[in-house]
C-alpha cells in the first residue's frame, strides 16, 4: 500500500510519520507529476486552505486530484483538507468540491481557536481530538455518515471513498483515525 501525501503547505510531515508508525510507506505530492505515481489513497493536511487551494490551481492540480477522488481514490482530508474537500463553504467558494458537506472555516472563533478534548469516533471508541482554527460542517447531504460531533458541531464525517476530520489526528498519539481511514482503502 502507498499513499500520497498533499505537500505544498501545513501538516504533511506529521501525516507521514503517522503512516511510518502504522508501517504504510508514503510519498509527497508537490507538484502534478507527483500525481503520475501509483497511490492507493491521498491525504489532504491541515494549513491554510486558502492558500493550499491557489496553490492547486496554480500548479494545475486541483482538477486532477478532483477526478481521482470523485472516481473512488480513498481520500482524507483534515481540518483544511476538509475544507477543500467541501462542496460548499459558507461565504466562500468551493476548492476541489468532491465532498457533500457544507464546510464553516475558523467556526470555533478566535478565543477557542485552539483546543484539545476527547469524543467519540464511529464505532471505534473515544479518541482524543485536537482542533487549530478548525472548521466544523454545517450540513451533510444524504449519502455521509456522521462519525463525530464536538459541542453538537459534526467533526468528523465520511461519504464513501472520503473522510474528513476538523481535528488533527495526525498531531495526536492515537492511530485510530489513520487506521480507520487505512481500513477505508482495504475495502476499496
Ligand atoms: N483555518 C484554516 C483554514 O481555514 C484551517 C486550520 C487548520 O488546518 N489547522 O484553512
Amino acid at each position: 500500500m502507498r499513499i500520497g501525501v498533499l505537500a505544498l503547505q501545513g501538516a504533511f510531515t506529521e501525516h507521514r510519520r503517522k503512516l511510518d508508525g502504522l508501517g504504510v510507506r508514503s510519498f509527497e505530492i508537490r507538484r502534478k507529476k507527483d500525481l503520475e505515481n501509483q497511490m492507493d489513497g491521498i491525504i489532504l493536511p491541515g494549513g491554510e486552505s486558502t492558500v493550499m487551494g491557489k496553490l492547486l490551481r496554480d500548479l494545475e492540480m486541483a482538477d486532477q486530484i478532483r477526478n481521482m477522488i470523485i472516481n473512488g481514490l480513498p481520500a482524507f482530508g483534515t481540518c483544511a483538507g476538509l475544507i477543500l474537500m467541501a462542496q460548499r463553504i459558507k461565504g466562500e467558494s468551493a476548492y476541489l468540491a468532491t465532498m457533500d458537506i457544507t464546510a464553516r472555516r475558523n467556526a470555533y472563533g478566535r478565543q477557542l481557536g485552539s483546543f484539545r478534548t476527547e469524543e467519540q469516533f464511529g464505532e471505534e471508541g473515544k479518541i482524543p481530538v485536537t482542533f487549530i482554527r478548525a472548521p466544523y460542517i454545517e450540513e451533510t447531504g444524504n449519502g455521509v455518515k456522521v462519525l463525530a460531533l464536538s459541542g453538537g458541531k459534526i467533526t468528523a464525517a465520511r461519504q464513501d471513498n472520503q473522510l474528513v476530520t476538523a481535528f488533527h489526528p495526525e498531531l495526536d498519539e492515537d492511530n485510530t483515525v489513520h487506521r480507520y481511514f487505512l481500513g477505508m482503502i482495504k475495502e476499496a
